[in-house]
């Protein structure tokens, strides 16, 4: 049985909570505030409750995750996070700062099992499901530490939030879903849904039911392939959601939500990014958007490395090749730039501990 922690409850369990100790009703509001709106790291600080109260809250913990160290990169705009939960198992989050915007980029489960080749965490397997809490609580962390640095608003929150840290998210998809819905909660954390972002390797299950869900978060899948072949040798899971699949799923999800989705396409030095693989991927591309009835951009991602991969990042020249093809062709189309590389919180380098350290951290690690 997992540990629970107060980041797993919302507002009516909470309350309920409260209740069977005999607590009026808006002492679980007055709680709640300080988990999603003050950010309150201790209960002990939370000085307006009742000393019994606080008190029996301590038996709690806040939170399950344990920060082990926070690395620094970008001269300070970036800071992975990497956390120990009770039963041993590592998960990172980043938190990434602009001039205008703050993104946190939150794992869903500790470890994969979804065995992408380019993939750092794929190769760690899947070690379990975060819980909500323990989903929701990363995105705390990082509100916290940006309101340390003193780079956001009074609220220091962050403005979005992308799942695409460790793990599938569709995979978990009830806890994640219940982590989305508690920080959208305008009583609390507040962040609509329009501000985050899940990344799916192409569960077709998933993408059916987030077509159904009621907040509007927007939708990225990662698609690395113009073809089922190719595919299938680097995401295992195309076989079995094949492209055709994949697209018919994405097709009726556009239709149902009118929301645009973003392609992800990492390149992979000869292995994806030659032109005649651009020509396809246009081809499919424009064949699933008969009439604009498909909305969607593709994002191009150049390969981050993983050490132990047989596998080379596309040189610049491949990228911007590509790239022209995309738009020649009329996809609408972007480089990501990325974050992060040399403290290896970039995309597809999480996992944990020293594993995919590929350079030696030359920012400050502080505890
Ligand atoms: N499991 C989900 C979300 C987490 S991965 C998914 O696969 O979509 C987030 C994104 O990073 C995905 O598009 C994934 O394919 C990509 N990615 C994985 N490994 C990478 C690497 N080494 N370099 C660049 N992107 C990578
Ligand atoms: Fe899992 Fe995504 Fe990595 Fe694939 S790319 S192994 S789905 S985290």
């Amino acid at each position: 049985m997992e540990q629970r922690c107060l980041y797993d409850y919302n507002l009516a369990e909470l309350t309920e909570l409260l209740r069977s100790w005999g607590e009026p009703e808006f002492r679980a509001r007055q709680l709640y505030r300080h988990l999603y709106v003050n950010l309150t790291a201790d209960a002990g600080r939370m000085t307006d409750l009742p000393a019994t109260l606080r008190a029996r809250l301590s038996d709690l913990p806040l939170s399950t995750l344990r920060l082990e160290r926070v690395q620094i990169g970008d001269e300070g705009m970036t800071r992975k996070a990497l956390f120990r939960l009770p039963d041993g198992a590592v998960v990172e989050t980043v938190l990434m700062v602009y001039p205008d915007r703050s993104t946190a980029c939150v794992s869903t489960q500790a470890g994969c099992g979804m065995g992408c080749v380019f993939c750092a965490t794929g190769k760690l397997g899947l070690l379990r499901n975060l819980s909500s809490g323990e989903i929701v609580a990363q995105a705390i962390w990082a509100s916290q530490e940006l309101r340390a640095m003193g780079a956001a608003g009074p609220s220091g929150r962050i403005t979005n939030l992308v799942f695409m840290g460790m793990g599938e998210p569709f995979a978990n998809y009830d806890r994640w879903w219940q982590a989305v819905e508690r920080l959208h909660d305008p009583r609390g954390f507040n962040l609509g849904a329009r501000s985050m972002t899940v990344s799916t390797v192409g569960l077709v299950k998933g993408i059916e039911r987030l077509a159904n869900e009621s907040l509007p978060v927007n939708l990225a899948i990662s698609l690395h392939a113009p073809d089922d072949a190719l595919r299938s040798e680097l995401m295992p899971v195309n076989r079995r959601y094949p492209i055709a699949e994949l697209m018919a799923a994405t097709r009726n999800y556009v239709i149902k939500t009118r929301r645009r989705v973003s392609f992800e396409y990492v390149l992979l030095q000869g292995k994806n990014d030659h032109p005649h693989q651009a020509v396809a991927l246009a081809r499919l591309l424009r064949r699933e958007a008969p009439r604009g009835a498909m909305l969607f951009h593709v994002n191009l991602i150049p390969w981050n490395p993983v050490p132990g991969t047989p596998l080379g990042r596309s040189e610049w020249e491949r990228v911007t090749a590509f790239r022209q093809i995309l738009t020649d062709y009329g996809i609408p189309c972007t480089v990501r730039v990325e974050r992060g590389v040399e403290i290896a919180a970039a995309c597809g380098q999480l996992a944990g501990q020293q594993v995919v350290m590929v350079e030696p951290v030359s920012q400050p690690v502080r505890e």
